[in-house]
């Protein structure tokens, strides 16, 4: 078997609701999703993490000739081979994110060719399932905010999730009122997160800390920039609230120093944007051996959402016992046109729980016409 064929496809679409997080508002969804056949028609999917999808697209273009006419199964010796040419001009960023997206499919087309999981090729499973929790809670230009993201809070809830991730950043009054009153409306029976992306300087990111510790926050992600790492340790000694981070990060050599100088307590890759599925498991091995747990970072399609629960499949548990704690699932809750539509079967979280998918590869099928219904590139 011999890889014939790499293509890149580029959706966007408009949202109904524009909504913002700390740092943008967005407008549209946009995906860069990208596809590698082989010889004999086999093909497999994958998908680059990032806004920068024209730019992806002509990182992947660039790669593509390390692919074309080689077995595709050498995935191992692809990745260093693709690493290897963008290494003095990338290592981090639009190169990383393209590789992530070639890794991604070249295990979904191994997986699709031996009509075995990728979580199976990868030694797993060690767990079937995971718990999901709600990604959501952004800024709309609804005039009342704080009741729109208390409802949310409740609709998560309704819907059976256990746990939600609140967006933070936009200002510490609102941050405290808003975690506040949601943790009083859901009570206990919710394990509540929190997210800045990176609105705050270390102080202030302190003070919130401080002042939201007694609401049992079960992480604060990244409260500061990626590039302060004194600021995550200074963080880290002022309060008990575990620090996550890792989303902006890429490759094993970047999460070296988050992992060795114990910078976050909660690792999150993307598997998108991090060197793909092969990377992301080094990095996860990597964390254990820090005694630092590993939760992937995950906005994007449903290959996205597939494509970190084969990873979630075989993360290692840090530490292990009876009664470990458990990796979850990012399950982001936004509007996305399309998000689940490019899969004829859509991964569907049920109590607040989604299945690993079992089928060959990834274990999802792409719905095609629908891709093609938002592509424009
Ligand atoms: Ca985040």
């Amino acid at each position: 078997m011999k890889i014939k064929d790499v293509a890149c496809y580029l959706l966007d679409a408009p949202l109904e609701r524009p909504f913002a997080y700390s740092q943008a508002w967005f407008e549209r969804r946009t995906a860069l999703l990208v596809e590698i056949t082989a010889d004999d028609g086999t093909s497999g999917w994958g998908e680059c993490f990032g806004p920068m999808t024209k730019a992806m697209a002509g990182a992947v273009d660039f790669l593509k000739t390390s692919l074309i006419g080689q077995d595709p199964f050498a995935i191992e010796a692809h990745w260093e081979a693709m690493y290897n040419r963008t290494r003095d001009h990338g290592q981090k960023g639009i190169a990383i994110e393209a590789i992530s997206g070639l890794d991604i499919a070249l295990w979904d087309l191994k997986g699709k060719a031996l009509n075995l999981p990728v979580h199976r090729l990868m030694g797993g499973p060690m767990r079937t399932r995971l718990q999901a929790y709600a990604t959501g809670f952004y800024r709309t230009r609804d005039p009342d905010q704080l009741s729109m993201l208390v409802a949310e809070a409740e609709r998560h809830v309704a819907d059976g999730f256990g746990a939600f991730k609140l967006k933070l950043g936009f200002g510490l009054k609102s941050d405290i009122e808003l975690c506040e009153t949601v943790r009083r409306k859901v009570g206990d029976r919710v394990a509540i997160m929190i997210d800045a992306n990176h609105a705050y300087d270390a102080a202030n990111a302190g003070k919130l800390a401080r002042a939201i510790e007694p609401l049992d926050i079960g992480w604060f992600e990244e409260p500061c920039v990626p590039e302060d790492i004194e600021g995550y340790k200074q963080l880290k000694s002022q309060t008990t609230i575990p620090m996550a981070g890792g989303e902006a990060e890429f490759t094993r050599w970047g999460f070296r120093r988050l992992l060795a100088e114990r910078v976050v307590d909660v690792a999150q890759p993307d598997t998108c944007a991090v060197g793909g599925i092969s990377e992301c498991k080094k990095i996860a091995d990597m964390a254990t051996a820090y005694g630092v747990r590993c939760i992937p970072h995950c906005w994007g399609t449903g290959i996205a959402v597939a494509t970190a629960l084969q990873v979630l499949a075989v993360m290692p548990r840090t530490p292990p016992g009876l009664h470990p704690i458990e990796p979850l699932l990012e399950f982001d809750r936004s509007e996305h046109p399309y998000r689940m539509a490019i899969l004829k079967t859509p991964i569907v979280p049920e109590n607040g729980w989604v299945d690993v998918p079992t089928g060959p590869g990834l274990g999802i099928e792409i719905d095609r016409k629908t891709v093609e219904k938002y592509r424009v590139g």
